[in-house]
């Protein structure tokens, strides 16, 4: 068989051309969206490939940053950057500023292509970035913040204005570095990760496989994860494979813009965290929309509580639940109940697991005392999991070189992914927490993911998390942070009541605290580190 690498810059020649007219859709905020063909977005990738190399220099390697939100230029730098040789590193906006320097540091990031309305963001960093030599803005927002900064800065358009529109994109090593992401820090430090091109080739093969998300050019897909967010759950790169329309939203992340969007282009999918879908349908419960368009919307990132499951399918709106991280680049599951279980009453249980293997990724459980765990739907333990879109190692150790922490990776070189559950004879995970959120009491495991879905099934909860603290009697038990529903009656007394059918009796929190909101993460989850920084403050009661 010929030996052609798996390059990202066959994957963008395919869809610009296959799919030229494919669209890529960017929520302005104004009466129209921008649309631009797969063909026009094909042709300004080659121009901005080109300013990158004769106008700054960038070599093979280099690192460009992205601080942009989801748009077409931000598709652009994701074809651009890698299909030239170099690395793309997209760069979480909501990070604190401290660890975004941190991380651009640490992957010596050489340019920076930035939106304009982030510039406020980015300006009073600029001085503690070492490495950064140009700086490159697109879109809307005030310029003024530049004036005598360090970097050169470059107009977006004005640099790629003119240009060649085609490229003879180099015949690469498949498995060079194309894209690196950093973990958004839920329970530590951020780690590097590095995709290569032959991974995110391979992913994106995978995605669109019917058992994943089985799109075609005749979808439109809302990609409301940020493209900061591992590649954007690979939806870029997927859809010029096969011609799905991008409909970005930019900056209009909130509840209102996303209903109306939806509403006024009628994408056929969706994918976000939970805590995004909460939003919407606190925002659609208030205001009612026509969403019926969203035959899928892909929820991972966190447990979808089934309440919110329901309360979709409800609406007309089909969640597919699904599992991954950073490392698996991202996705591991997806919860694709089997054919023989459609139309029963077991097809939403399997729709509320966190999914299935898809071919390629080879799964493990290790029980507590180290040994692997059979699959039979119960015997619990730490999932591991290899693949060749699973990482091997983090970016950037002290001396330059690949880091495996011990807890990280396996002796046989399995990622420890940090996540405990079972898994079913016929390959679908159950997660029931990480292993860091798993509250241990007396000697028993409690799920936090299992209370707080149940708590969130009360009509009157908006969000529940529930971490563990330190108790004398029983070593740690579950706190139970709620946000109560405007005008809501309900009490913790009335809340435990109701948690009382759901769990067992031993499982009952005893502390709660309301709260106004739970604090989230850089990408939208329950920061549960911040609720025991908090608690141990003596902030919540
Ligand atoms: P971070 O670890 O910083 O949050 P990631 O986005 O890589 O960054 O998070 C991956 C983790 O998110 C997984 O290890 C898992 O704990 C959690 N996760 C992802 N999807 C799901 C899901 N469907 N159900 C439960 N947990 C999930």
């Amino acid at each position: 068989m010929q030996d052609v690498p798996l390059l990202i810059s066959r994957i963008l020649r395919h869809g610009a051309t296959i799919y030229g007219s494919s669209q890529v859709i960017t929520w302005t905020g104004e009466a129209e969206p921008h649309r631009r063909s797969f063909a026009e977005v094909g042709e300004r990738t080659a121009q901005l490939a080109h300013a990158l190399r004769d106008e700054l220099g960038v070599q093979d390697d280099d690192r460009v940053a992205t601080l942009m939100w989801n748009n077409a230029e931000h598709v652009e730098a994701y074809f651009a950057v890698p299909s030239m040789g170099a690395v793309l590193h997209t760069l979480n906006l909501r990070l604190p500023p401290e660890q975004l320097v941190w991380v651009a540091n640490h992957a010596a990031d050489r340019v920076i292509i930035v939106n304009g309305s982030l510039l406020p963001l980015l300006v009073p960093l600029l001085p503690h970035l070492k490495t950064v030599e140009h700086v490159v803005v697109s879109g809307p927002g005030d310029r003024s913040a530049l004036a005598g900064v360090a970097p050169r800065v470059h107009e977006y358009e004005e640099l790629i204005a003119g240009r060649p529109a085609d490229c003879d994109w180099p015949e690469l090593d498949e498995r060079q570095a194309a894209a690196m992401c950093y973990t958004s820090g839920t329970t530590g430090d951020p780690k590097g990760v590095v995709y290569s091109h032959r991974s995110v080739y391979l992913h994106s093969m995978q995605m669109n496989m019917a058992q994943s998300m089985g799109l075609t050019d005749a979808d439109t897909s809302l990609v409301v994860v940020p493209q900061f967010h591992v590649n954007a759950w690979g939806l870029p790169h997927a859809t010029f494979m096969t011609g799905i329309n991008l409909l970005m939203p930019d900056r209009f992340l909130q509840p209102g813009p996303l209903a109306e969007m939806i509403e006024s282009e009628r994408p056929t999918h969706a994918a976000a965290v939970p805590t995004i879908w909460q939003g919407l349908l606190a925002e659609l419960t208030a205001r009612p929309r026509d969403v019926s368009s969203l035959a899928q919307v892909t929820i991972g990132g966190a447990a979808c509580p089934p309440a919110l499951m329901e309360a979709f399918d409800t609406l007309g709106m089909r969640v597919c639940h699904a599992w991954g991280m950073t490392e698996t680049s991202p996705l591991g599951t997806t919860a694709r109940p089997p054919a023989a279980a459609v139309g029963t009453d077991e097809e939403f249980a399997y729709r509320v697991t966190q999914g299935r293997f898809p071919s390629g990724v080879e799964a493990r459980l290790r029980g507590p005392d180290g040994r692997t765990q059979p699959w039979d739907g119960a015997s619990a333990g730490e999932l591991e999991v290899r693949g060749p879109w699973i990482a091997a190692a983090y970016y950037g150790g002290p001396g330059g070189e690949p880091q495996r922490p011990a807890d990280k990776f396996s002796e046989d070189g399995w990622l420890k992914t940090g996540d405990v559950g079972t898994i079913s004879h016929d390959g679908f995970l159950t997660l029931t927490d990480r292993a860091k959120d798993v509250i241990k009491s007396g000697g028993e495991w409690i799920s936090s993911v299992e209370l707080e879905n149940a708590l969130m099934a009360h009509p009157e909860v908006v969000e529940a998390a529930v971490v563990a603290v330190p108790d004398d009697k029983w070593g740690e038990r579950p706190l139970a942070t709620v946000v109560l529903a405007e005008g809501a009656t309900a009490d913790f007394e009335t809340l435990r009541v109701f948690l009382a059918g759901k769990v067992a009796k031993w499982q009952l929190p005893e502390r709660w605290s309301l709260v106004a909101a739970v604090p989230k993460t850089s990408v939208g989850k329950f920061d549960k580190k911040v609720i025991r920084k908090q608690y141990a403050d003596g902030g919540l009661d």
